[in-house]
């Protein structure tokens, strides 16, 4: 088997169970996966990490229907807040695309899956959010 890589630097792989690795504003300690130069609710500069729950719940979601040619649909986009603190654009997923098995404040828990191999065998790997158990 070939290596794995993130598909995205915030999600890591090598340490554990994989996680999500967020930006912590060190004065406010607002939380960013993408790189900031400056918080953008305290305008400070100084960040730290801070690995987010894995676990939490659909804050918005929409059932996206058209999509580039090489995307499949329909798919469920989603906003997830996170226990603990900290929110993730993801898509809902191990779930049937369609309203009645979505809903608002459902509780969902991180989950990866191998998104493309390259030609040495290198797994890029991505992830989603599904319905947790018990839900
Ligand atoms: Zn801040």
């Amino acid at each position: 088997m070939g290596e794995q890589i993130p598909i995205v630097d915030y999600l890591v792989l090598d340490d554990g169970a994989p996680y999500l690795n967020a930006n912590a504003c060190e004065e406010c300690g607002a939380l960013y996966l993408d790189r900031r130069n400056a918080c953008a609710k305290c305008g400070k500069t100084d960040f730290g990490k801070k690995k987010l729950a894995d676990t939490g719940k659909l804050k918005s979601f929409t059932i996206v229907h058209r999509a580039a040619p090489t995307v499949p649909v329909p798919y469920v986009s989603a906003v997830v807040d996170l226990d603990g603190g900290g929110a993730v654009h993801t898509n809902l997923v191990n779930v049937e695309p369609e309203p009645e098995h979505v809903r608002l404040n459902m509780p969902v828990r991180m989950t990866t899956y191998v998104a493309g191999v390259d030609v040495d065998g290198t797994e890029a790997v991505a992830f989603g959010f599904e319905p947790a158990e018990g839900n």
